[in-house]
């Protein structure tokens, strides 16, 4: 069964959705995006998300072509259309189709941004590889300087999958100046002794809405956090270790470039977190 998508204004069988080649998502990657998880049928931190999503466009000067009201009845919309359960919502937008191909920024009251948003259903809660943890490698972060802002440049991450499924390995855990950043599409954490170490906040990595929630549960439930960098040694010598992401939510680490962490079983405070933030995310889901 097709799914309906959303398309500028209108709510489409995906097949009948198009948008314009001269398009600068599709030409420049002149462009921001946003996943937010569903379970249940409701959305997860829809207000961390909108936030975010704000501060993407106006770091890179592009109006929002809805206000976030009107986005979250968008998302409700696509949630009710395809009778989506579990899974995701993935939003883009665009600084539009200019008349041709042009560096320079078109005028916004000439050319409107592009907005698209899909569905993409999946089991994320009961995931078998949270039960087994994941394997990472490091490899050198060799992305844009402006990584806090959630652009669809996307071809280095994509890179580094790569490069992790060629090592026979689950994804990448990113390094610049001997100390990781981030992995390819979450967050990265190590835990030694009672504490729990992920990068500080800057414009080397993304300012996850996960990472926000995990690290507030964490201390919450009285868990010492560092913010701040830690290197791959570091890493491989960690009690245990985990990533955070929309998606995931708490995934534990079990195996770093070939090491394994502990005893290579998904670690007690990974274990406890991914409980926490779900059962508090369902809580607040709307
Ligand atoms: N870091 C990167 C590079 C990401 O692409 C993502 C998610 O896509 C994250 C971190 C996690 O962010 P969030 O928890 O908001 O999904």
């Amino acid at each position: 069964m097709s799914r309906t998508v959303y398309v500028n204004g209108e709510y489409l069988p995906e097949e009948d959705a198009k948008v314009s080649v001269f398009d600068r998502g599709f030409l420049f990657a002149d462009g921001v995006y946003e996943v937010t998880s569903v379970l249940g049928g409701k959305l997860l931190d829809f207000a961390g998300h909108a936030k975010r999503l704000e501060r993407s466009l106006s770091e890179l000067d592009m109006v929002a072509p809805v206000d976030m009201d009107a986005l979250l009845d968008i998302h409700r919309e696509l949630v009710r259309l395809n009778d989506l359960d579990e899974g995701m919502i993935y939003l883009q937008i665009t600084r539009g189709a200019d008349r041709d191909r042009d560096f320079v920024f078109p005028d916004p009251e000439k050319v409107p941004a592009t907005i698209v948003l899909f569905t993409q259903a999946k089991a994320l809660a009961d995931s078998p590889a949270a039960k087994t943890g994941i394997k990472v490698i490091g490899i050198e972060d060799l992305r844009w300087g402006r990584r806090d802002i959630k652009t669809v440049q996307l071809l280095y991450p994509s890179m580094g999958k790569m490069m992790a499924k060629a090592a026979g390995v689950d994804d990448a855990w990113l390094i610049e100046d001997g100390h990781v950043t981030e992995g390819t599409s979450n967050n990265a954490y190590i835990v030694k002794g009672a504490r729990i170490i992920t990068r500080h906040l800057g414009n080397e990595i993304l300012h996850g809405i996960t990472r926000a929630a995990v690290l507030r549960f964490a201390r919450e439930a009285q868990m010492q956090v560092e913010e701040r960098a830690f290197s791959i040694e570091e890493a491989k010598a960690a009690d245990e270790a985990f990533i955070t992401s929309a998606s995931t939510f708490v995934m534990p680490v079990v195996e770093i470039d070939g090491v394994a962490l502990g005893d290579g079983a998904p670690g007690p405070v990974a274990t406890q977190l991914r409980e926490i933030y779900l059962d508090e995310s369902r809580k607040s889901a709307v």
